[in-house]
């Protein structure tokens, strides 16, 4: 039986030592950190992901606003109000919830926030620093990831990981992640051939498709650490995760639930990420 590592809790750990953080702060009459969330549209999905890290930044004393967009805005509207908030020294975070709407270029949006306060670590320079192992803004939901398996003092050196995705959200930060720490890293997409054997191989396996059921008994070995991190909607109107949890979980030594398990972390780091940028700017600034 594999032991669940429940990662709601970790980040309610997480949120308090941040809160305590922020009072220390507050005591001393400092800044508050803060992080403007842009919603470009009516996604309900990216409504309620929006909703999350508010109540997550409020729940810690992080100062957080949302702008929203209606889902005709045009390009130039957003980049100015991005401009507008990389010049506003208040303002340590910024935030684009995606996805945004076909007529705005993602892309030229994320190159437009700046590095410093690009707490999703989106921005190519971000994505550049990460790769070469230079300080910088990492997407959260890897480093949440990577703080599940600290938790559990896992050791990672020497292991055979296998990464299933590829994007620059998900898949290839925690490559990059767990290359830092001595994995042997194999990378899974949707052109890989023989996903199960390939799979198999893996001492800690990380599913980032967003596709239900598409890690079963067959992919796993024995022993494994398994990470979900898809997520999708189900017939039964429900979110479920990439991994078939009740047959996979009996198989390996520790799994992370759907939900419960990667999505509370992801929000956690990006509480993090604020205060991380908060503390960088304050130094460069002589604060
Ligand atoms: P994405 O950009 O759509 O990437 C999905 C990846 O899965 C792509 O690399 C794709 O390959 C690969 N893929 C698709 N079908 C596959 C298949 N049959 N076999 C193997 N690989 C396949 O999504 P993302 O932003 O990385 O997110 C991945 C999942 O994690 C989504 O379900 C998302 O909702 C979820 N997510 C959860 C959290 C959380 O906090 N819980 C946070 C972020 C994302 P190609 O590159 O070849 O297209």
């Amino acid at each position: 039986m594999a032991q669940i590592l429940w990662g709601n809790e970790l980040a309610n750990q997480i949120k308090e030592d941040l809160k305590l953080e922020i009072n220390t702060l507050v005591s001393a009459n400092k800044r508050i950190p803060k992080l403007v969330v842009i919603l470009v549209g009516e996604d309900p999905a990216s409504m309620v992901y929006v909703t999350n890290k508010q109540k997550a930044c409020q729940s810690v004393g992080i100062l957080s606003e949302l702008v929203r967009f209606s889902k005709d805005t045009k390009e130039e509207v957003l980049l100015e109000k991005i401009q507008s908030l990389n010049l506003d020294d208040t303002v340590d975070g910024i935030l684009v919830q995606m996805p945004i709407p076909k007529q705005i270029d993602t892309d030229l949006i994320i190159n437009m926030i700046n590095i410093e306060k690009d707490v999703d670590g989106l921005h190519p320079l971000n994505i550049g620093k990460l790769q070469s192992k230079k300080p910088c803004l990492i997407p959260c939901t890897p480093l949440g990831i990577m703080e599940l398996i600290r938790s559990i003092n896992y050791q990672i050196t020497g292991k055979t990981a296998v990464v299933i995705g590829r994007s620059n959200l998900v898949g290839l930060p925690v490559v990059q992640l767990l290359l830092q720490e001595n994995a042997t890293v194999t990378i899974c997409h949707s052109h890989t051939r023989n996903l199960e054997d390939i799979c198999k191989q893996a001492d800690i396996l990380i599913a980032a498709v967003g596709k239900q059921g598409l890690i079963t008994k067959n992919h796993v070995k024995e022993h494994a650490l398994v990470i979900d991190v898809g997520t999708s909607r189900g017939e039964d109107g429900k979110l479920h995760g990439d991994v078939l949890f009740d047959e996979v979980e009996p198989l390996v030594d520790y799994i992370t639930p759907m939900p419960k398990g990667v999505g509370p972390m992801t929000i956690a780091m990006l509480v993090k990420n604020t205060l991380k940028a908060y503390y960088q700017r304050e130094a460069k600034n002589g604060v």
